[in-house]
């Protein structure tokens, strides 16, 4: 069913407390954690706890959790200190974008200038 976890994803996983992740925020609808493999000196993972593969499936899905993950992106990037100069927020949708992971999620990317980033 639409929201519910899925025994096969890495996320769902995480959101259990059945994978480790260093968690720098937590709310009763979403968990954010520092990415694995940092693109840039801050790169955090905001997620919702519901599953649904894609941010536009979850907005359509569930719409009070897709703007919780937005709200909780920009208290991320308010705890980390990176909203001053700026920060990007960025939601891959698909395989073709990169993609690896099919459980939406926003990456919070900021502590270096992004003007020139791809
Ligand atoms: P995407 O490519 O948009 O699906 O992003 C998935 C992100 O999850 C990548 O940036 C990975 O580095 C990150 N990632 C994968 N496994 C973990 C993990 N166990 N803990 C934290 N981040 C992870």
């Amino acid at each position: 069913m639409a929201g519910e976890p899925q025994a096969d994803c890495l996320f769902c996983k995480i959101v259990a407390g059945e994978i480790p992740a260093t968690v720098v925020r937590e709310t009763a609808t979403t968990v954010a954690f520092r990415d694995i493999a940092p693109k840039a000196p801050t790169h955090v993972l905001v997620i919702p706890r519901v599953h649904y593969p894609d941010a536009a499936s979850l907005a359509a899905g569930d719409p009070g959790a897709a703007a919780d993950v937005l709200r909780e992106a920009g208290e991320v990037a308010a705890q980390e200190k990176i909203d001053g100069h700026g920060y990007r927020v960025v939601f891959n949708t698909g395989a073709g974008s990169g993609q690896t992971v099919f459980h939406a999620h926003a990456h919070v990317l900021g502590g270096r200038d992004l003007t020139h980033m791809g």
